[in-house]
């Protein structure tokens, strides 16, 4: 069992690191204002935005609405220009013109506990939360992700959701905390704890902190390495629940160029304005016809010169299992593979999926380079998973799926991209939910990225973002020269 950290100590010494960090724009308005309807305003607009943009957006809006009376006045597109380009400004516009009307049955005053505030439009627990401890100085845990990710990195808690650590919190943090937790983390989140590659080597931590689930930045190669892009795979099993655990927030930290996605189980018509939108990316979607199953996606900063989806094979492409952005240069596919499953009922299928795919592979190949991304549902070797003796039998690890592997490696010529940096054993990329594998790190590394031999020579970097968390895999990462 995890040794429980001192929190009090470890808030302490955080607080003190950050105290030259930029305060949390909220925070700053409280204090500048103390005004608790312009920090309910600047709350709802802080979500997904960066800080210095909430900043500029809720000062103009201050110009022409300090109060509700003045904000009725405003039209919906008249808000929509003023808070533009915070991130869902059209959405937020919506909210904030109806918020005069709601506001109108407490006299105009915003309402300091947790359940009325819920009633407004555009206030989820987080706002309310927020509102609640910055604007009346009054208990309650605002958990935005970086608290929600930190709080578990310190095993202090161990749970799935912000929701989820609030309510652990309620119960364990000492209240003095209550208030000032989510600034001190917020910042420190930003700045060094941060969700990709957090600054451990210069951390004040370090030598105290679990480290659960953490990769901490690599210091030479890379990081400076300029011309490249960043790819990221991740399966999310399931988008519309990991859309609740802050998922736009992570993908907006990853600052990737492309992010390809593995089973997000929704048709489009079934995703909120919120995940089809994310400021900067355009989405691409490719879903199962069977509700709920299956299906890929992209984020793409990177316009492609065109978009191909599935295989041209009916049995394989109703379940939405790949998809492609083609660029001047390079083909980029994200692939949910399939699961041999449970009695190994669909092996069959899974190794005519994987020869299918192969072969188109070799296909692209003779016009462009080939990057694939995805859950490939299968552990290469011993060294990819932690029990490999148990599971020759199972789904994943049977001989005939690591004999399709070898072969994808031997015969076609693909580069398994992570093994080219790092050789070392108990590298994975998901874990069971069950017997809380993830903190024991009992796992297995069945997400790549791969490439054509020719394309090796691009290869700068790969790695896992072990900490990453909001779903039972973890995203991969591929660094590629321009
Ligand atoms: S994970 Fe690294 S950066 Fe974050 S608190 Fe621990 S030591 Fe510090």
């Amino acid at each position: 069992m995890a040794t429980q950290i001192d929190i009090e100590h470890f808030l302490l010494t955080v607080q003190k690191a950050i105290r030259n960090k930029k305060v949390p724009v909220v925070d700053l308005i409280a204090v500048q204002t103390k005004d608790p309807f312009k920090v309910l305003v600047a709350t709802i607009l802080s979500a997904r935005t960066k800080d210095e943009v909430t900043a500029k957006a809720s000062a103009r809006l201050f110009v022409r609405a300090a109060t509700p009376q003045q904000l009725a006045i405003l039209s919906e597109e008249e808000i929509a220009k003023l808070i533009f380009p915070v991130g869902f400004y059209k959405t937020k516009a919506r909210h904030l013109s109806r918020l005069p009307a709601a506001l109108a049955q407490f006299d105009y005053l915003v309402p300091k506990t947790i359940n009325e505030l819920l009633t407004l439009p555009g206030v989820g627990r987080k706002t309310a939360n927020l509102v609640v401890s910055v604007a009346f100085n009054l208990p309650a845990i605002c958990v935005d992700t970086h608290v929600h990710r930190i709080m578990n990195i310190w095993q202090y808690v161990t749970t799935d959701t912000p929701e989820k650590t609030e309510m652990a919190l309620r119960k364990k943090l000492p209240q003095r905390f209550w208030i000032s937790v989510n600034s001190i983390l917020v910042a420190f989140g930003q700045s060094i704890c941060r969700p990709v590659g957090p600054l451990c080597d210069s951390c004040v931590l370090t030598d105290q902190c679990p480290k659960n689930g953490v990769t901490p930045r690599r210091t030479k190669k890379m990081a400076t390495t300029q011309n490249q892009y960043t790819f990221v795979s991740w399966n999310v099993n399931g988008i519309r629940a990991i859309e609740k655990k802050g998922f736009v927030e992570i993908l907006q930290e990853m600052n990737a160029d492309i992010i390809g996605i593995q089973e997000t189980k929704a048709q489009p018509n079934q995703l909120s304005d919120n995940l089809k939108n994310i400021p900067g990316y355009t989405s691409y979607w490719h879903s199962a016809e069977k509700k709920g199953y299956s299906g890929v996606a992209f984020y793409s900063r990177l316009k492609p010169v065109a978009v191909h989806y599935g295989l041209g094979i009916e049995k394989f492409d109703c379940e939405g299992r790949v998809l492609t952005l083609e660029f001047d240069s390079f083909y980029l596919l994200t692939i949910y593979f399939p699961n041999a499953g449970e009695g190994l009922k669909r092996l069959d299928y899974k190794l005519q999926f994987n020869n299918a795919l192969e072969k188109h592979c070799k296909q692209l190949e003779k016009k462009k380079d080939v990057i694939l991304c995805g859950d490939f549902n299968v552990a290469h070797k011993e060294i990819d998973l932690k029990n490999p003796k148990n599971n020759v039998k199972n789904a994943g690890f049977t001989p005939e799926e690591r004999r399709w592997m070898d072969g994808f490696i031997d015969r076609a010529d693909y580069i398994d991209t992570f093994r080219m940096f790092n050789q070392e054993p108990e590298q994975y990329s998901w874990w069971s939910y069950r017997f809380n594998a993830r903190s024991k790190n009992v796992g297995w590394r069945i997400d790549y990225f791969c490439v054509n031999k020719n394309a090796e020579k691009k290869v700068l970097d790969a790695k896992i973002l072990q900490e990453v968390m909001g779903s039972d895999h973890c995203p991969v990462v591929l660094n590629y020269a321009q």
